[in-house]
């Protein structure tokens, strides 16, 4: 991520969460005494609700002795729906500043409510989604995000018995409904189930519609414009957005602009536009500023600040940073706080302060660990250490590298279960059916093996019985026998070579490369290996979606297999990885090949559909086994691992180039194992030498 300011992964959840946090902060107006207007009574509670709970965003407290106060309105409404409005937009103010004392307080003003003879049950239901609305509120900002999804979807069941479609249209806080379902939205977009994200925004919507609330329609079309991108609908964003941005200038206010400006920033970036997104955000900052809230402020300024960071601009980043930090700690909103220290932390590395910098990040990384956060652990880790490498801290860079990676080694055992039952509900690609295929296949063949076995069995018993009685019967058995024995054999061959190949690229996969490695000299592995790995790949995932990854990769398959002579192996060693097996290559000829490899993938940039290219690069480690000086022998998988070393050394020195192992200096494979432990220092101690090529003159 070369001096990459605001990863695409990372800023998108920046971008989202600032979003989230705004739930609640409702489009109505400032008007702060009781008028029944168009929407009737309900409606006039909950613009007064609105507004002490635009206030209590930046003086909680303030606001919630002023509610404590309060007298009923004059005329028409009820004392038990008046208390209702009371104890839940106390509930809200307390809960969006983490005062859990003050939000228990509430709750049980609700729950009395509840118990009192006169709720009917309908009014007991929104009793009950105002409590688990308040409780979704206070979870999701203490960081608590299976909690929070669990009352909002608690919170989305009792509003929708209470104001469903069955239930007339007047008289009914559908302002509690909406933020209950942006706020579950947000949380689907977090876990990454973006239809579920996309389905809740456009139930938010309707709500909001139905409840003639034209602020909140226009926010949740602009979420709805920023799901569609993100599962790679261009064409339905760009006419959400624009619509979004049409009801807001038409009938919404200020806050409801600001989050249309703010989606829009959001859009121009993954669209690969940041001059556009920093130019909107700022925009958004403005209008926030015109509202006078510190709060609002506190929400837009992370987000700005990575866009200043990409920008170059590392100082007005900090700035940024600096302005919003202190807001969120005083409201305990713990969650935008590791984004602040950990862009606070780039931006001093940037101007060069790269010890306090790095004492940010680490403060982010334990918050975020603190909560679970581990994919937004790993870019920051990534960003680390691309900013420690540009600083020329290529030991601090590699530290930070191998603990992404161990991080990612975690996930993917602990997801490893779910993605393959994911794999078999979609099975989306012909290559991902043709895997299952080969699965059932393979247990076909099983049970077709044992079938052939009984037959077998059966002859046997048959033969002696028969013996000597019905020679021609037994002859016929036999017969059917040996077909089936050759049918067997056609088909297990057939499937050898299936389950040899990656289906995708067509390469060999992990799986056949291992046995032909294990068959070269067992403990003392002999050949040589080159590890490839594209550089940012996720990247052209995020920006032009994964069928346009899979070309690539097809593409990089292609052009490995043609960069290698007959009788060298290329295996797809993992993801974007790829593992080339030569068995004779060493010395200039490996380096020869190692370079040839970098050129082959970056020299010329892949044409994807539609006449655009793209450039791409790949890092390389590689080695020949055994080890020169001393011809230290090695197993095939610490040779593997080797040269990963050497890989990783390749990322953290800027990518785009190949390292190759030239030689150790130890003498026995015992001795080896404390250079690997750590590679960096046995490269600056001189025990190991490298031979570093890159692609072409920087
Ligand atoms: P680096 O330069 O550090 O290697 O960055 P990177 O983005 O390439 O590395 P990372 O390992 O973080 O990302 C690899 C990505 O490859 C993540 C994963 O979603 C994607 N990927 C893995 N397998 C496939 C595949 O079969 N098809 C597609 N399209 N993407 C894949
Ligand atoms: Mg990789
Ligand atoms: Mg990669």
């Amino acid at each position: 991520m070369s001096g990459l300011a605001f990863h695409r992964r990372l800023g998108g959840r920046l971008l989202l969460q600032a979003v989230l946090w705004l739930v609640g902060v409702s489009a109505a107006g400032a008007v702060p005494v009781f008028q029944l207007g168009e929407g009737g009574l309900g409606r006039a509670l909950s613009d007064v609700s609105d507004e002490w709970l635009n206030r209590g965003e930046d003086q909680p407290e303030a606001v919630l002795a002023e509610l404590e106060q309060a007298p009923p309105p004059a005329g028409g409404v009820s004392v038990i729906e008046w208390q209702r409005m009371r104890a839940r937009t106390r509930g809200l103010v307390a809960a969006r500043s983490g005062m859990e004392d003050d939000v228990r307080r509430a709750l049980d003003t609700l729950e009395s409510l509840a118990a009192d003879g006169l709720a009917d049950a309908r009014f007991r239901a929104e009793l009950r989604g105002d409590q688990a609305l308040i409780q979704a509120v206070l979870q999701d900002l203490l960081g608590h995000p299976g909690e929070a999804t669990r009352q909002g979807r608690l919170g989305d069941q009792s509003y929708d018995q209470a104001c469903g479609s069955r239930q007339p249209a007047t008289d009914c806080d559908y302002r509690a409904w909406w933020r209950t379902l942006h706020l579950q939205a947000q949380r689907a977009e977090v876990r990454g189930d973006l239809v579920d994200a996309l389905n809740l925004a456009e139930r938010a919507h309707a709500v909001a519609e139905r409840g003639g609330d034209p602020g909140l329609e226009a926010w949740s079309l602009a979420m709805q414009a920023v799901f569609q991108q993100a599962l790679s609908h261009v064409d339905q964003a760009r006419a959400l957005i624009a619509l979004a941005d049409r009801v807001a200038r038409r009938h919404g206010d200020t806050r409801s602009l600001i989050w249309v400006r703010f989606a829009e920033a959001r859009l121009a970036l993954e669209g690969g536009d940041p001059t556009t997104a920093l130019r909107l955000m700022q925009q958004c900052l403005r209008l926030a500023e015109t509202l006078h809230s510190p709060r609002l402020e506190a929400r837009i300024l992370p987000s700005l600040s990575d866009l200043l960071r990409r920008a170059g601009q590392p100082r007005e980043a900090l700035q940024a940073v600096e302005r919003a930090y202190p807001v969120l700690r005083r409201h305990h909103e713990l969650r935008g706080q590791p984004t602040l220290l950990h862009n606070g932390g780039l931006a001093k590395m940037q101007l060069g302060q790269v010890a306090q910098g790095r004492a940010d990040m680490e403060a982010a990384l334990k918050l975020w660990e603190a909560t679970g956060a581990r994919a937004a652990m790993r870019v920051a880790l990534q960003e680390g250490s691309d900013a420690l490498a540009a600083q020329g801290d290529v030991r601090g860079a590699l530290e930070l590298l191998h603990r992404e990676q161990a991080l990612r080694a975690e996930i993917n055992a602990d997801n490893q279960a779910a993605i393959l039952a994911q794999m078999r509900a979609t099975y989306r690609t012909e290559a991902e059916r043709r895997e299952l295929d080969l699965l059932e296949r393979e247990n076909a063949l099983r049970s077709s093996h044992l079938q052939t076995q009984t037959l077998i069995e059966r002859i046997w018993v048959a033969a002696i019985v028969l013996l000597g009685l019905a020679a021609g019967v037994v002859g016929m058995l036999a017969l059917r026998a040996r077909d089936a024995t050759r049918r067997l054999r056609h088909s297990e061959a057939l499937l050898r070579v299936q389950s040899e190949r990656d289906p995708l690229t067509g390469l060999a996969n992990r799986r056949h490369f291992r046995e032909v490695l294990a068959t070269r000299g067992g403990a003392a592995f002999r050949g040589a290996l080159l590890l490839v790995d594209v550089d940012h790949f996720k990247r052209i995932n995020d920006e032009f979606g994964h069928p346009a990854g899979d070309a690539v990769l097809i593409e990089v398959a292609r052009r490995l297999d043609g960069s290698v002579r007959a009788g060298d192996i290329v295996c797809r060693w993992g993801g974007e990885e790829f593992l080339i097996f030569a068995p004779d290559l060493q010395g200039e000829a490996l380096d020869a090949l190692a370079l040839r490899v970098l050129r082959a993938l970056g020299d010329e940039s892949i044409a994807l559909d539609a006449g655009r290219f793209l450039p791409v690069s790949a890092s390389l480690g590689y080695a020949a086994f055994p080890l020169p000086v001393h011809q230290v022998a090695l197993g095939w998988e610490r040779a593997v691992n080797l040269v990963d070393m050497a890989l990783y050394t390749a990322k953290s020195m800027g990518r785009d180039r190949a390292v190759g192992i030239q030689s150790v200096s130890v003498t026995d494979p015992l001795a080896l194992q404390s250079l690997e432990a750590d590679f960096e220092a046995a490269r600056l101690a001189g025990e190991v030498e490298l031979q570093v090529s890159l692609r072409r003159d920087y």
